[in-house]
């Protein structure tokens, strides 16, 4: 089946589906995206997602495109056009297509695309069942990686590296020795003492759905949680490792740098709040 791209208005098969040259996501990364999972056909939380990219556009005053629900039938509708069940829905808006010149231009229409794809189920559930290794990296990126934008140069080198070290993530880590989050994913422990650990929201992470959903089901639970920076001494000593993120929920870390987490296989908390997740998450 071939695919189909939303893109200014209209849906097109994706080989056809194009932007401009000049269009400042591709001259300059001055663009903001969203990825929003979708199950059994219907988007995951899509009201904190869409709140997030008002967030993102507002912070760097970019128009947008059309309304929120607007934006949500588009979102079904490329969901539907490209029959996907489970997978994920990708929306991206730029400051639009204008002479190449640094400051904002006046009178560009943003563009707007939107895509969707369906998951690889049994890579995710062996990925689930057998856990990932992580390995750390420098966090070099900007002061507002809060803002979800497509400058992801960094977590393009840091993803590649953790490819060539035969790892699926990488942790970030800051001029401290801390952890701040995963190339595309947030990062979490269960402590030596048993606290569920996650680095606070700041400017320095962006503010994950997941992240969010997955302390409410923490607080429900009643477990012990803690919202502070950790260390890489600290997850090496960890009894528990996992990321969250919209495309793949909750994945056990089962090796950071070559070190066993705990005994090396997903621990008991990680596989719970995987199994939880969506009865607590928003299905729309
Ligand atoms: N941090 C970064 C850097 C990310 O790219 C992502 C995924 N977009 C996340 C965290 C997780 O966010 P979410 O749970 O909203 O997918």
């Amino acid at each position: 089946m071939s695919r189909i791209a939303y893109v200014n208005g209209r849906y097109l098969p994706r080989a056809s589906a194009c932007v401009s040259v000049e269009d400042r996501g591709f001259q300059f990364a001055d663009g903001v995206y969203e990825v929003c999972e979708v199950r059994a056909g219907r988007l995951v939380d899509e009201r904190r997602h869409m709140a997030r990219l008002e967030r993102s556009l507002n912070e760097l005053r970019m128009a947008q495109p059309m309304t929120l629900a607007a934006l949500g039938v588009v979102l079904r509708e490329t969901v539907w056009r490209n029959r996907v069940r489970d997978g994920i829905v990708y929306v991206q808006i730029t400051r639009g297509a204008a002479r190449r010149d640094f400051p904002f231009p006046v009178g560009a229409k943003s563009t707007l695309v939107v895509t969707a794809r369906s998951n690889d189920a049994a890579r995710l559930n062996q990925l689930a069942a057998e856990g990932i290794a992580v390995v750390t990296v420098p966090d070099i990126r900007w002061g507002r990686v809060d803002i979800k934008s497509v400058a992801l140069l960094p977590n393009v080198l840091a993803k590649q590296h953790a490819r060539d070290e035969g790892a699926r993530e990488a942790w970030l880590v800051d001029e401290g020795g801390r952890i701040t989050e995963g190339a595309s994913s947030t990062a979490w422990i269960v402590a030596s003492d048993g606290r569920l650990v996650t680095h606070p929201l700041g400017s320095d992470i962006l503010p994950g759905i997941t992240r969010s959903v997955v302390i409410e089901v923490i607080k429900t639970l009643g477990l012990a949680f803690e919202e502070r920076a950790f260390t890489v001494e600290e997850a090496y000593a960890a009894r528990e490792a996992f990321i969250t993120s919209a495309s793949q929920i909750v994945l056990p870390v089962v090796r950071i740098d070559g070190r066993p987490v705990g005994n090396g296989v997903p621990g008991l908390i990680t596989t719970s709040l995987r199994r939880d997740y969506h009865r607590y998450a928003e299905i729309g």
